[in-house]
């Protein structure tokens, strides 16, 4: 009841849209829909936004590229807040020491900071070439591959603090990365400032593009996925070699599919709820656990209604 009161209350200072199916703003392309979604385009709307569902007491879901989302068939309750409008461009600066630092808005695509870095000779991001979705998302994901993260190159974070709405900027030293996570609880990730060196233009750009051509060849790219869904237990131990190990490229429940490119990739088939998607997550982890009594933990993260966050 508080909640409906506070989404109607908010409904009538911002033009908001309703019952949004969260399927349209997820690389899987699954899940329900969202009472209220916003995609403001600068920092003062979200802002503005933010801080009144905070007093209508409307809980906010923050959503960038969706690239690594699986949200509940029931979808999400109270106001999601898309990201992927807060963008303005690569701003460079060259420091002192001949490094150069880029400033990027939250929702700028993370491909866009790539191209810019190649464009530029800049060396330092060609791991991160073909990872979709936003900068901000690829900082709280530590994106990157199995032994580097984007985490090594931000030199500081423009946060909003969701608790209590202070705009502030965080420094490396306050940042604790780890595998596939910047730990970050109730931030919001506004700008994202990266220190990358300059480099051989020609060098950086083939390794760009043999990273993409490789990608492009070993990894599903027709059907809709959130790229990588399990974390790699171990170096030695990559949970896609695992999970092909236990037999199950191609292991289908209804709408969702292990990957017979690459088996640590669940694909959507056309037709999937996330309850086929968690149908087949388990199954995966019960049949890896027998094997070898491993635990395969979720790199996806999971939201919504009904949910458990892991
Ligand atoms: C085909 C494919 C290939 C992929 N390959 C890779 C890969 O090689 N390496 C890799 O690491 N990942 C990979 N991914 C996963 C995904 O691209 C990354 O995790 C990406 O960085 C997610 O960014 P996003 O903007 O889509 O974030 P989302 O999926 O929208 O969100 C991820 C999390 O970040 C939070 N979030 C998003 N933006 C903000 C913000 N501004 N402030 C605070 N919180 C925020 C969300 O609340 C959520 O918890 C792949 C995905 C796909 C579909």
């Amino acid at each position: 009841m508080k909640l409906y009161s506070g989404i109607s209350k908010l409904r009538q200072t911002f033009d908001l849209a309703t019952d949004v199916p969260m399927a349209t703003h997820t690389r899987l392309k699954v899940g329900g829909p969202a009472d209220l979604l916003a995609q403001p385009e600068t920092r003062k709307d979200l802002i503005d936004l933010l801080k009144a569902a905070q007093s209508a007491s409307v809980p906010v879901t923050i959503v960038g590229g969706g690239c690594n989302l699986l949200v509940s068939d029931q979808g999400i309750r109270g106001l999601v807040v898309v990201t992927t409008q807060l963008k303005s461009g690569v701003r460079a600066e060259t420091c002192p020491d001949k490094k150069v630092r880029l400033f990027i808005e939250a929702g700028e695509r993370l491909s866009t900071v790539c191209s810019h870095a190649v464009r530029h000779g800049l060396t330092g991001l060609e791991f991160c070439a073909g990872i979709p979705g936003t900068i901000g998302g690829a900082v709280i994901m530590n994106a990157g591959t199995a032994d580097q993260g984007i985490g090594g190159r931000v030199h500081s974070l423009d946060v909003l603090n969701l608790d209590t709405q202070d705009v502030y900027t965080l420094k490396k030293r306050d940042l604790v990365f780890s595998y596939r996570r910047l730990k970050l609880k109730n931030h919001l990730i506004l700008g994202v400032t990266l220190t990358l060196s300059p480099g051989e233009p020609f060098q950086i750009r083939q390794t760009h593009n043999d990273i993409l051509f490789r990608k492009q060849n070993t990894q599903p790219m027709d059907l809709p996925s959130a790229g990588c869904f399990f974390k790699n237990p171990d170096p030695d131990h990559p949970a896609g070699k695992l999970i092909e190990d236990a037999g199950l490229k191609g292991k289908t429940i209804r709408g969702a599919q292990v990957s017979p490119v690459h088996a640590n990739y669940i694909v959507n088939l056309g037709h999937a709820t996330c309850t086929d998607i968690l149908a087949l997550k388990q199954h995966i982890q019960q049949q890896v656990w027998d094997r070898y009594s491993i635990v395969l933990e979720t790199e996806v993260i999971t939201t919504g209604d009904g949910m458990k966050n892991e």
